[in-house]
């Protein structure tokens, strides 16, 4: 049984490791998400960061999409 969940896009490969209790999210990048004590949440930072590089400018924590534009009538 495998305890690793990789999250693959754009390039980056984010992997969930375990660190003694805790669990965190690794990329090929070298990004390093922040230690969790449950692995799911490791996997949200893994899946944030992988989708963060989905568009042209990478935010932080960029919760807008910027090219959402609205069509009034
Ligand atoms: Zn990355």
């Amino acid at each position: 049984m495998a305890h690793e969940e990789t999250q693959e896009k754009n390039g980056h490969t984010a992997t969930v490791v375990e660190q003694g209790r805790f669990c965190l999210a690794r990329c090929t990048c070298g990004w390093r998400g922040p230690a969790r004590r449950a692995r799911s949440r490791a996997r949200t930072d893994a899946e944030e960061h992988t989708e963060a590089h989905t568009g042209e400018d990478a935010g932080e924590d960029a919760g807008e999409h910027p090219g959402d534009h609205i069509g009034e009538p």
